[in-house]
């Protein structure tokens, strides 16, 4: 038996405009390792059909394009380029069509490329989500080898690119994060006052830790401290931050932005629990006009277990 799967293109008054086919599949006597699609069946599925959709849908944008905005004009063609756009679902080379300006407007430039202007990105967000969420997870090659296996995206990423691709990620985050300030209250007393009832209290859990610098280079200046951390809502949902400490140039607004996106409002109460180290408890003020600051029990017990020791150390000395 033959299956052959087809993407029917419809305008938007219902009319069938094109059929196209993007599988066939031929199917034996039924066997239990034969039920269903293979995951390379799912996978050529997938890269197919969006080209087709692609394609169609990149044809329609041109031809919307094609007429000059001001007077209606049909614009002149200049060439053809080809844009490489990469997605969940495979690498696409997109024909463009690039168009002169019409003469009835002043342009700074005599040509356009209306689909290059539209796709300012050339990895779709989706990607870019899946690349940065495992690449947080797992090493930049698992990453990549993952991904590979589970989508049509064979020899299309590797390890580099993932890596290239967090860090502008990464450098694009940072540069919405807002300005550090002193006071990261916002409002006055009189203002928090007229909030709604705020939800139950968000508790914040932070631990600090050394690491020795794998840079040789950076040896001499020994260890750097990463801090890490939990805010935990009343529901049980929760949002994990870190940073390096002595590199970040923002870290109360990194840690006040994650509170802030739990919907944390200024009249809530928000428990901080930490081992009260310095650097720590420094991070932890002026966050939150209601913060309550607790030592963590395991830290506590920590500490206790330590000073045991010295004691025990102490008799044995005096014995
Ligand atoms: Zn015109």
């Amino acid at each position: 038996m033959k299956f052959k799967i087809q993407v029917v293109v419809e305008s938007e008054s219902g009319e069938t405009q094109l059929i196209q086919e993007v599988l066939q599949i031929e199917k034996g006597n039924l066997q239990p390792e034969d039920l269903g699609l293979t995951l390379a069946q799912g996978k050529e599925l997938l890269l197919q059909t969006q080209r087709s959709i692609v394609n169609q849908h990149i044809a329609l944008y041109q031809k919307q394009q094609e007429l000059c905005s001001d007077c209606g004009k049909k614009l002149l063609h200049k060439d053809k380029r080809t844009i490489t756009h990469r997605t969940a679902f495979g690498k696409l080379k997109l024909q463009c069509h690039r168009l002169f300006h019409c003469a009835c407007t002043k342009q700074a430039t005599r040509s356009f490329n209306p689909v290059a202007n539209l796709l300012k990105e050339r990895t779709s967000p989706e990607l870019l989500y899946l690349e940065s969420k495992f690449a947080s997870l797992m090493s930049y090659g698992l990453s990549s080898k993952l991904l590979q296996e589970l989508l049509p995206l064979e020899g299309e990423i590797n390890a580099t690119s993932i890596r290239n691709n967090l860090h502008s990620l990464g450098k694009r985050l940072e540069s919405e994060l807002p300005e550090e300030v002193g006071m990261l209250y916002e409002d006055c007393q009189r203002n928090w006052d007229r909030l709604p009832r705020p939800d139950l209290p968000l508790v914040v859990g932070m631990d600090g830790g050394y690491v020795r610098f794998y840079d040789r280079k950076n040896q001499t200046a020994g260890q750097f401290q990463v801090i890490a951390g939990k805010s935990i809502k009343a529901d049980g949902t929760s949002k994990r931050f870190g940073m390096v400490y002595c590199y970040d140039t923002k870290p109360q607004r990194r840690i006040f932005e994650v509170l802030k996106s739990q919907g944390m409002q200024m009249n809530q109460q928000v428990t901080f629990l930490s081992d009260g180290e310095e650097s720590i408890r420094d991070l932890q003020y002026y966050l939150n006009p209601n913060a309550e600051h607790i030592l963590d029990w395991f830290h506590i017990t920590m500490r206790i277990t330590v000073m045991k020791k010295i004691a025990k150390g102490i008799t044995k000395e005096d014995v």
